[in-house]
């Protein structure tokens, strides 16, 4: 397969995940005559600085999609950026997606995340998925067609069932290691050949595992299933809190 020219690639969340994944993204995506867009509402906080790589102290209080953008044009200027200042939820998440090559999600919001697979495999765009808890990650690829978010954990925990990137805390190395990965990832998938389709990678960062663990399609998923039950997230009741 050929790669990509002039590919749209969206980064939803400009912090721990984000910033790293968009580092990385830079020069290759510049190559590439790509346009990047940057999806967050968020703005630069001192408490989590020190793993969210584009932002400086200079920057404390700006939204951070354009303390990034700027960033990004300072270290790559042939790249084009576009800095969306919006929150994803149910009523935008299919248009935030929609006409992407590839979608990273960078968000620390379980309900968002299953928010974002959902507007994915509605709109058949592939996905890099990435999590950071403590001192581990995870990363997965939900291709049009193959396994998705949904397939692995079916639906959100209930509320305060598990703890946030806030209440557990966050290794900022880690956060480094799994957005460049995802960038890794996002690439080969523009290259068409992507490594992590229908496989969560699982890297614990204490003991320097590494895991892969293979994913069926379920033949009942909600929204990739044969008879899917979320098919509008107008309807995505679960989504009501992102
Ligand atoms: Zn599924």
């Amino acid at each position: 397969m050929s790669t990509l020219r002039s590919p749209k690639i969206t980064v939803i969340g400009a912090g721990g995940l984000g910033c790293p994944a968009l580092y990385a993204l830079g020069p290759e995506l510049a190559a590439r005559d790509a346009r990047v867009v940057i999806v967050d509402d968020d703005r630069v906080d001192l408490s989590n600085l020190q793993r969210q790589i584009l932002h400086r102290t200079a920057d404390l209080g700006r939204l951070k999609v354009d303390s990034a953008e700027e960033a990004l044009a300072a270290r790559f200027p042939a790249l084009a950026v576009e800095a969306r200042a919006l929150r994803v939820g149910r009523e935008n998440a299919r248009a935030v997606v929609a006409g992407s090559d590839v979608v990273l999600d960078g968000t620390d919001s379980i309900e968002a995340k299953f928010l974002i697979n959902d507007a994915c495999v509605l709109e058949r765009v592939p996905l890099v998925h990435g999590g950071v808890l403590r001192f581990s990650g995870q990363l997965l690829s939900v291709l049009p067609g193959q396994a998705c978010y949904r397939c692995l954990f079916e639906a959100p925990p209930p509320p305060g069932a598990a703890p946030s990137c806030q209440e557990a805390g966050v290794l900022g190395a880690v956060c480094g290691l799994l957005g460049a990965l995802m960038a890794e990832e996002a690439l080969a998938i523009l290259d068409g050949k992507p490594a992590l389709g229908s496989t969560l990678l699982v890297i614990d960062a204490l003991s320097g595992e590494r895991r892969r663990i293979k994913i069926k399609p379920r033949p009942d998923c909600q929204v990739c299933g044969a008879h899917p039950t979320i098919t509008s997230l107008d309807l995505h009741r679960e989504a009501a809190a992102c």
